[in-house]
């Protein structure tokens, strides 16, 4: 049976990690396990966990990426919530069934064998979600 199991992760764009980590890691608290590059999205990404979640700063490493336009556009604010999920083909298929709006019909693989995929924000009263499967 598919599952949701857990809110995985909140992402919030930000124009600066270390100015951010200001608020998140200074003012409250919270310890940042890692913060990596990804190259694939051109972004640098810090993460904090929170009990059972984490926080992900995502910030922008080029002018050019989907998250610096974002952040043009936008400002920055809360990207995406991810909900770790049992069976994502499943839930897939039945959110397509009654017509919510995916941005990914079937699932994305990252290089850490992590599958996801999005559903459009207009489906969703205005939040971008992600879906998240970890293997095994
Ligand atoms: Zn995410």
């Amino acid at each position: 049976m598919p599952k949701f199991k857990r809110i995985d992760h909140i992402a919030i764009v930000v124009e600066d990690i270390a100015a951010a980590l200001g608020f998140w890691q200074d003012a409250l608290g919270l310890a940042v396990e890692k913060v990596e590059d990804e190259p694939a999205e051109k972004t640098s990404v810090a993460f904090l966990p929170l009990g059972e979640s984490q926080i992900e700063l995502v910030a922008p490493q080029t002018d050019d990426s989907g998250t610096a336009r974002y952040l043009a556009k936008r400002g920055p604010g809360m990207h995406h919530l991810c909900i770790e999920v049992e069976g994502l083909e499943e839930i897939l298929a039945a959110l397509k069934a009654r017509g919510v709006r995916l941005i990914h019909e079937t699932p994305v693989t990252k290089p850490d064998g992590v599958r996801y995929a999005f559903i459009h924000p207009k489906s969703a009263s205005g939040v971008l979600i992600e879906l998240y499967e970890r293997s095994g």
